[in-house]
């Protein structure tokens, strides 16, 4: 489960971004999370709880968005949703695929007050 993993990076840079911005504490932590980034959320809202536990971050709210896992069929040069559970294109159901986009966890907004 690399959760675990993730949400400790993710407290750590937003700890660092509190300190370099000078905030005095974070009322919500906004995650994009991609369909295509191999975390599963609820994996992630577990985790992040067992990470901010007894610490500064244990009442700050997170907030998962989840981003659209898009591929690129390299034989149909088409675009398209990628169902997560086959991972093929719907069209020729080959698996020559590029993602394009949802491949990441990305830290999108802090509200600090
Ligand atoms: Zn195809």
């Amino acid at each position: 489960m690399h959760e675990l993993g993730l949400m400790d990076a993710v407290i750590r840079t937003v700890g660092r971004i509190v300190k370099e911005e000078n905030l005095t504490s974070v009322r919500k932590i906004v995650l994009e999370v991609g369909e295509l980034s191999g975390t599963v959320p609820r994996f992630i809202t577990n985790c992040y709880e067992a990470v901010v536990a007894d610490t500064q971050y244990q009442d700050t709210e997170l907030v998962l968005e989840i981003v659209p896992g898009i591929a690129h069929c390299n034989d149909c040069h088409i675009e398209f949703r990628i169902d997560i559970e086959s991972l093929c294109c719907p069209i020729c159901h080959g698996k020559n695929l590029t993602p394009i986009a949802g491949k990441d966890l990305t830290i999108k907004e802090i509200e600090a007050c």
